[in-house]
């Protein structure tokens, strides 16, 4: 049996393994899924090695020790500097970003989109921005504080922290950062939500499985919204494909990863 796992701290909230579980027992792979809670971020080479892992995903706050823990990166996690999917191979650590077209994927459900404004500039917004902007969505960044967002500007993208923030008409409205994730904040001065939200076609929480104030916020408004359990299940079919791989077909791989969110 082929073991995988997902590493994270915290990493009791995930649904990571419900998602492959229900996969790999529907596709009959011979493989089990489980949490690996990990505090100190450099042991997790070691760790993966030494649970006999083939695969992993890694979430908050271990995304960076992916990066260096990698013999090898694919070219886009190279760019972005973020893996959240390690494969063993030959006994090398093959590093991937399966985050950044996960999200690209879940938001194709909303039409007429041209531009979006990210709140948050974290390790999310790092692949995702990227990604966005080469599939050539205008992309603007509003930060809480401004440190984090000196590479995005190195980069050419437009931000803000909230004291210079310029309103303009922004499409969709998405909120990567961790307010609302344990806590019941908004991601930015309910002031400037209540300015972009109202001209918006559609919002997004990348938090999943809660309604988030953000959340809440954009439904008074009557905007169509969705949670981050999209962007999951995408991210999820991807890092599925790299540990089998690719040897299922991605829309059966993707009705099983949602069946086994969903029935959890
Ligand atoms: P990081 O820790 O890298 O970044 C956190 C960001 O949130 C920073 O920009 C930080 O701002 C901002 N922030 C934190 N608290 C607040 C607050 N109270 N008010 C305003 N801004 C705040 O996080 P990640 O990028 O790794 O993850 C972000 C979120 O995305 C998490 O909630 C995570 O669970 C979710 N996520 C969901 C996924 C999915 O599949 N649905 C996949 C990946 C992530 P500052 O710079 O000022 O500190």
């Amino acid at each position: 049996m082929k073991k995988f796992a997902i590493f994270g701290n915290p990493v009791e909230h995930s649904k990571s393994p419900n998602m492959h579980n229900n996969t790999f027992k529907k596709l009959g792979f011979d493989g089990e899924y489980f949490k690996i809670h990990l505090e100190d971020g450099s042991k997790l080479k070691d760790t993966f090695l030494s649970q006999g892992l083939s695969g992993a995903n890694i979430t908050v706050p271990h995304k960076e020790e992916a990066l260096k823990a990698s013999d090898y990166l694919d070219e886009f996690a190279k760019k972005v500097g973020a893996v959240n999917t390690l494969v063993l191979k030959n006994g090398k650590l093959y590093g991937y970003n399966t985050d950044a077209p996960g999200f690209l994927k879940s938001i194709k459900k909303f039409i007429d989109i041209e531009s979006i404004l990210i709140l948050g500039a974290g390790g999310t917004v790092q692949s995702t921005s990227s990604i966005l902007k080469d599939e050539g969505y205008e992309v603007f960044i509003l930060n809480r504080s401004a440190p984090r967002l000196e590479k995005f500007i190195e980069q050419g993208f437009e931000c803000f922290t909230f004291d210079n923030f310029t309103p303009k008409n922004f499409d969709l409205i998405v909120n990567m950062t961790s307010a609302g994730l344990k806590d019941e904040n908004l991601p930015a001065p309910k002031e400037i939500l209540d300015t972009v939200l109202p001209t918006a076609k559609a919002a997004i929480d990348i938090i999943y499985g809660k309604d988030t104030p953000f959340l809440k916020l954009a439904k008074s408004y009557n905007l169509p919204t969705a949670d981050g359990s999209e962007m999951l299940i995408q991210q999820g079919v991807l890092a599925f494909d790299y540990f089998t791989e690719h040897q299922f077909d991605l829309n059966i791989v993707e009705e099983f990863m949602r069946e086994g969110l969903f029935k959890s």
